[in-house]
């Protein structure tokens, strides 16, 4: 796991000019997100606002590597970029956070996540991605950094936290 952490470290310095601390790396097998990975339903379009408030947007899936590889933590420190959680094909997820306690709840939410996603697709449903204006919306909320996916073509921007009268600070 140092050479992940390592990896997903220099690739988030690289990757952005305003690099989220990470003080935590955690690793896990989520049994229905690991599903999804092997059915090839992607988490990586926000379809839920839980995934933009908690997780910073959608999530990415890095490809099969073979497990303990170099290979494996470039992957997925490329496949992370500036989120805070990705998916491993075929094996699990990393979530990254400020503390233990922040990359744990972010791997439960990741996994809820994909809970409700797998049940919509049960139901035949094609669940749609927010929009991009709600996305940002709910970004400006939370006060995070904007990660959409529109973000990741146009480089990290911060956006100002609203204040309870909807004004930006
Ligand atoms: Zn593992």
């Amino acid at each position: 796991m140092d050479a992940t952490l390592y990896s997903i470290q220099t690739h988030r310095l690289e990757s952005s000019p305003n690099p989220a601390e990470i003080g935590a790396v955690v690793h896990a097998h989520p049994p229905t997100a690991i599903a999804l990975t092997l059915a090839g339903i992607s988490l990586a379009e926000a379809v839920l606002p839980e995934a933009v408030t908690a997780l910073g947007g959608g999530v990415p899936t890095a490809p099969y590597a073979t497990p303990s590889t170099p290979a494996l933590a470039e992957g997925v420190a490329r496949a992370l970029g500036r989120f805070d959680t990705c998916l491993m094909e075929r094996h699990g997820a990393i979530a990254v956070g400020r503390d233990a306690f922040e990359a744990c709840d972010r791997r439960e939410t990741l996994e809820r996540v994909a809970q409700v996603i797998l049940r919509a697709h049960l139901l035949h449903g094609n669940p749609t991605p927010l929009a991009d204006a709600e996305i940002e919306k709910l970004l400006r909320l939370s006060g995070r950094f904007c990660r959409s996916r529109l973000a990741d073509d146009v480089g990290a921007q911060f956006i100002a936290p609203i204040t309870e009268s909807g004004r930006a600070r």
